[in-house]
Formats: structure tokens, C-alpha cells, sequence
């Protein structure tokens, strides 16, 4: 399996640290509003890889953390005129709830940056000890970034061009640095905002040393993959590279992953650009896996454009697998042949090798675009030769190996059947009797099995009601 690592700017083959396991962290996002769809472009995209690196049999550790102090989330707690835990508990609510929907996996952690100060305390001090960093007059910590001298290995910067080129680095406020380049570790608290005590004074931590605290606490401090939006590469993933290894030691990251943008009209999708759709829009329109599919649709590494177009050929892609599974699921039903023939047999070598050709997809950095050319494949190949007088076993295993690779995917393709009106009725009736006949053991049995199905009984004054979850 190869991965594209930015740190070498070329396709590696991925040996993982540890045999088997693969430690991954991607950074999550900053909890103040719901997430748009170019946020959404990461949490696809990295699910996916971890979906296909548990395929391939490694344990993922994966952990992804949630940014809840920031300035945009006080910005908004102080408009609304609540604690900012109210704002960032709400929207990591929201954001999961996206998540859910887009059938993105729960991280195996998801830390919080509120509740890792002490670890972060920890680190700062360790770089101070170490002369990696120093507390300012007004209380405000600022990494030594000339100290570490792998500074810029990841975003293949040059510190002096760095310093020449981009004096804008200077922020007002942060004039107590020894250098311009030199960046927060901790400040000082403002009127009303939450902070923390702390040696140096009372605030809050900057930005980046969060991400270095909860990978080394929860993955261990030599890591496999680190990952995010290319956004992050500078300074957000460089500044952490020099954090932690300047603080532990060792090398940070083996493999360093970033996704291109999610663009529309061929610029980045952002919130503070106002050019953005949240996943909620998407999903008043279209089956979020509609929108998975948009996003895997392209390289990770290929800056996508959003547009009406893409999407209804996403959902024209998405439905012709849905079709075709549904097509396999009534064959089957009906099917009255249990022996599979040899000519069936030799059918299914075939489509093996479209099984390969996903595989070699994917193990080339991640190829969706290709990986779902390999599904089609595989879709057109039913389409041809499942017809009424197939096997049951031939039948079921095409409709396996296409649920299967989209599956790796994260798509969803075989839509559970909702069961019909008339059918609960006659159960609701036949739990009637039963009741009459005072055996509840049948009328119990009946209310489980549908609410299993989704549907909830009501026993009211007016006789049994039903709705569905
Ligand atoms: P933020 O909340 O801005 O820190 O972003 C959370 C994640 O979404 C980061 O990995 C960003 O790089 C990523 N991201 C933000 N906007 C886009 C976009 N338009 N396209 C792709 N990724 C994005
Ligand atoms: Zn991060």
C-alpha cells in the first residue's frame, strides 16, 4: 500500500510502526457553527482510509479531536450571552449528528482540548526546560521556532524566506517575541473569557500545541499518520511536528496526509468567505450518501469544485448501485436454484478481478475515483448475468462483493425495506387475538419484533396506534 507523504513530497510504501496496528490522527474541527461540506471533505475522506486499512486487517487507533476554545467560539458565546461550553457542546452535538448521517465512524477517541490543559501545561513546560520556549514579560509562552532545527521540513519552507517574506507573521499584541517567527504556546486570559491557571499566568493555550498533547496521550509519541486539510500544513501540522519532537525527542509522524480543498467557483469553501453550503443544506436536498459519494468520486489530493451538475451525476453514480443491489436482493428472493453451476463458478473468478482492480485502486495513495470505476465494473458484470435462473449462491455473492467494496467506501447501498402498511396491520390484528387469548407471550413477541423493524405500538383508549421511529 503506498501513501502520498508530504513530509517527502512522494508516494511511500506504508510500513506501519507497530506490525498490524496503524495509529492515525486527523485534526477535527473548530465546534462554533455546523459544519460546511468542504469539512466534510476530511471526515470522508479519512474514514475511508481507515475503512480500507481495517479491510486490509490493521487495528486502527484512530483519534480525532474537537477545537472547543477558540476565538470564534468565545466571539459567539459572548453574542449570545452564554458559557462557551454551551456553544461548543452544542455543535460537537451537531457535528456528530453530520457525522452520523454521512456514515462517517465515531474516532475510537475524541478528545476535547478543554479537558487536556493539564497535559498541555505538561508539554509547555518540558519545551521551556528544554530552551525550546519562553514566558514573555506579559505571561504569553512563544516556541523558539529557530531552536528546532527541522523548522519548515514539512511545508518545505525556508525560515529566512519565511522571515523576509511574510512580516505579517508579527501580530499585534505578540510584540514581546524574541523573534517574528517564534509562535504561542500559552496567553493571558481577556475580560470574560475562560482560562486557566497556569505558571505563567492565567489564559488559555494557542492553537496547535493541543493537537501534539492528545496524539501523544492517546496514540503514543511516535505515530503513523497525521492528517488533515492542506490548509493545516502551514503553520498549523509544522508548528506541531516542532512541538512534539522538540519536546519528546523523537520523530513526530511517519506519514503526513493532507486533502485538497473543497472549492466552489474555484475557491476554497470557507465560513469566513461566506462561500459555503453546511452538510445540513446538502442533506434537504440530497441522501448524504450522495454526498459521500461526490467527495470519494476524486483523488483526495484533487481540489474538487461543488456544483449542481456533480452532484446529480453523483447521485446517478450512487443510484446505479443501489439499483443493482436491489435487483440482486429480488433475484434472490426468488431464485429456486441451490446449486451453483460451473458456468457460474467460472462467472465468479472473473469478477474477482474487478475485486483486484478495486484493491490496487485503493493501495495506490487512496484511489477512489478509480476504486469506484473498479465497483462499477462490478455492477455492470451483475447487470449482465444475474438473470431469474441463477443459483442462490452465485446471486448472493455478487451482491456481497458489491456491498462489500462500497462498504470499504463507507456507502450504504442496500436500502432496508420499509414494511408495508398493510402488513403491520395484520400483525397488529393477530397481537390482538393473541391479547384475547391471553397469550401475551405472542402479543409481546409481535410488539418486539416490529419495533426491531422500526415501528412503535400505542396502546390507547381509541385501540392501537402506530408510527414509526
Ligand atoms: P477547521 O474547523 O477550519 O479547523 O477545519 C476542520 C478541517 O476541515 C481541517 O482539516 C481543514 O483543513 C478542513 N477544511 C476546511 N475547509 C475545507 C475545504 N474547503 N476543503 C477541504 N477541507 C477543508
Ligand atoms: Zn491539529
Amino acid at each position: 500500500m503506498k501513501i502520498y507523504n508530504t513530509l517527502s513530497k512522494r508516494k511511500e510504501e506504508f510500513v506501519p510502526l507497530e506490525e498490524g496496528k496503524v495509529k492515525m490522527y486527523v485534526c477535527g474541527p473548530t465546534v462554533y457553527n455546523l459544519i460546511h461540506i468542504g469539512n466534510a471533505r476530511p471526515m470522508i475522506v479519512f474514514d475511508t482510509v481507515r475503512r480500507y486499512m481495517e479491510h486490509k486487517g490493521y487495528e486502527v487507533n484512530f483519534v480525532s479531536n474537537f477545537t472547543d476554545v477558540d476565538d470564534k467560539i468565545i466571539k459567539k458565546a459572548i453574542e449570545e450571552g452564554v458559557d462557551a461550553s454551551i456553544i461548543s457542546e452544542r455543535y460537537i452535538a451537531e457535528c456528530k449528528k453530520d457525522m452520523e448521517a454521512m456514515n462517517v465512524r465515531s474516532a475510537t477517541t475524541h478528545p476535547k482540548a478543554t479537558e487536556e490543559i493539564g497535559g498541555m501545561l505538561d508539554m509547555i513546560e518540558t519545551l521551556i526546560e528544554k530552551g525550546h520556549a519562553y514566558a514573555a514579560a506579559d505571561g504569553t509562552v512563544y516556541f523558539r521556532t529557530r531552536s528546532f532545527k527541522g523548522y519548515g521540513k514539512l511545508s518545505h519552507k525556508n525560515l529566512d524566506d519565511l522571515q523576509g517574506g511574510n512580516r505579517s507573521l508579527l501580530v499585534t499584541g505578540e510584540d514581546q517575541k524574541e523573534d517574528p517567527l517564534d509562535f504561542v504556546l500559552w496567553k493571558p486570559k481577556k475580560d470574560g473569557e475562560p482560562y486557566w491557571e497556569s505558571p505563567w499566568c492565567d489564559g488559555r493555550p494557542g492553537w496547535h500545541i493541543e493537537c501534539s498533547v492528545m496524539s501523544k496521550k492517546y496514540l503514543g509519541e511516535e505515530i503513523d499518520i497525521h492528517a488533515g486539510g492542506e490548509d493545516l500544513v502551514f503553520p498549523h501540522h509544522e508548528n506541531e511536528i516542532a512541538q512534539s519532537e522538540a519536546a519528546n525527542g523523537k520523530p513526530f509522524s511517519k506519514y503526513w496526509m493532507h486533502n485538497a480543498f473543497l472549492n466552489i467557483d474555484n475557491h476554497k469553501m470557507s465560513k469566513s468567505d461566506g462561500n459555503f453550503f453546511t452538510v445540513r443544506d446538502i442533506s434537504e436536498k440530497y441522501d448524504l450518501q450522495v454526498l459521500r459519494f461526490f467527495m470519494l468520486s476524486a483523488h483526495y489530493r484533487s481540489p474538487l469544485n461543488f456544483s449542481a451538475e456533480l452532484m446529480e451525476a453523483a447521485q446517478n453514480g450512487y443510484d446505479r448501485i443501489v439499483t443493482s443491489v436491489s435487483n440482486l436482493s429480488y433475484l434472490l428472493e426468488n431464485s429456486v436454484s441451490d446449486t451453483i453451476s460451473e458456468d457460474e463458478q467460472k462467472l465468479l473468478e472473473e469478477a474477482k478481478g474487478f475485486i483486484t482492480g478495486f484493491d490496487e485502486a485503493m493501495d495506490d495513495d487512496f484511489n477512489t475515483a478509480d476504486a469506484i470505476a473498479a465497483i462499477f465494473e462490478l455492477v455492470k458484470f451483475a447487470n449482465v448475468h444475474a438473470k431469474a435462473d441463477c443459483s442462490r449462491e452465485f446471486l448472493q455473492t455478487l451482491k456481497d462483493e458489491i456491498i462489500m467494496l462500497s462498504d470499504i467506501c463507507g456507502l450504504i447501498v442496500e436500502k432496508k425495506q420499509e414494511m408495508l402498511e398493510s402488513d403491520i396491520e395484520a400483525l397488529i390484528e393477530e397481537r390482538q387475538a393473541a391479547r384475547k387469548a391471553k397469550d401475551f407471550k405472542r402479543a409481546d413477541e409481535i410488539r418486539n419484533d416490529l419495533l426491531a423493524k422500526g415501528i412503535i405500538l400505542e396502546d390507547t383508549r381509541e385501540g392501537v396506534k402506530w408510527k414509526r421511529a
